[in-house]
């Protein structure tokens, strides 16, 4: 049995030994730890070891699970990872740092009217739908882009984007994985040109089965959850 602070040091190895095979440079890629179904304790185990950004993907859970965990950290930053219901922005927005998975122009407009009334500046990544098996993210470029674009007008003050998250398909096939990271990258440069005064370096992709391959197409943020904190017990 190994401890949370051994896998973090295996996994931080493997990622820096991705970068240096990918000609990347050191320490380019963040690791988001994602804790989901893991408890309070795990988080702040892993933090002791170091780790301070955490994702989750239920805002009901991180939220409980993160009120206990703020009184014993500092400096900690969530990041919500997973679809986001409009009734959940108000405590997710309270509770977290970052949203990675924003996936349509409704809750974007959603997480400004709760982030401005809490006078709170929230960054978001947008979530783009790149893997024919999925079903997150936004379903096309023009909806994506409309989105990017309703940012860079200035029409939400309090959300700042940074840039881009995807999900691969969940397959063996590694050349399908890797073009939905392709596309990713692309879709990404390409709004980046068109938004100039919008800073949309961040990619956030791979997870524990395909960052290497993330992190050889671009990726900023690899999302590793059981190959830090073990299997998840679902309930
Ligand atoms: C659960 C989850 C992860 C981490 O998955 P692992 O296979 O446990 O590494 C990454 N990204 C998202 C969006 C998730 O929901």
């Amino acid at each position: 049995m190994s401890t949370i602070e051994e896998r973090l040091y295996n996994i931080k190895k493997q990622i820096n030994e991705a970068e240096k095979k990918a000609g990347r440079k050191e320490n380019s890629v963040k690791l988001l730890a994602v804790s989901k179904f893991h408890p309070a304790e795990a988080v702040i185990e892993a933090y002791n070891a170091g780790q301070l950004e955490f994702g989750e993907n239920r805002v009901q859970e991180a939220c409980s699970k993160f009120s206990e965990v703020y009184k014993n950290t500092t400096g900690v930053r969530l990041h919500i990872i997973g679809q986001l219901q409009t009734n959940k922005v108000k405590k997710a927005v309270e509770t977290a740092s970052m949203i990675e998975s924003v996936d349509r122009l409704s809750l974007i407009q959603e997480i400004e009217k709760q982030a401005a009334k809490l006078n709170k500046t929230i960054q978001i990544l947008f979530e783009f739908h790149t893997g024919e098996e999925s079903k997150s993210g936004y379903e096309s470029y023009e909806l994506l882009r409309e989105s990017v674009a309703y940012c860079a007008e200035g029409n939400a003050p309090h959300v700042e984007p940074k840039g881009f998250m995807t999900m691969a398909p969940f397959t063996e096939d590694k050349e399908k994985i890797r073009s939905s990271f392709v596309q990713m990258r692309e879709t990404a440069e390409k709004l980046q040109k068109e938004f100039p005064d919008l800073s949309l370096s961040e990619l956030s992709m791979g997870m524990s089965g395909d960052f290497e391959i993330a992190i050889q197409e671009g990726s900023t943020e690899v999302r590793i959850g059981t190959a830090i904190f073990g299997e998840r017990i679902y309930n």
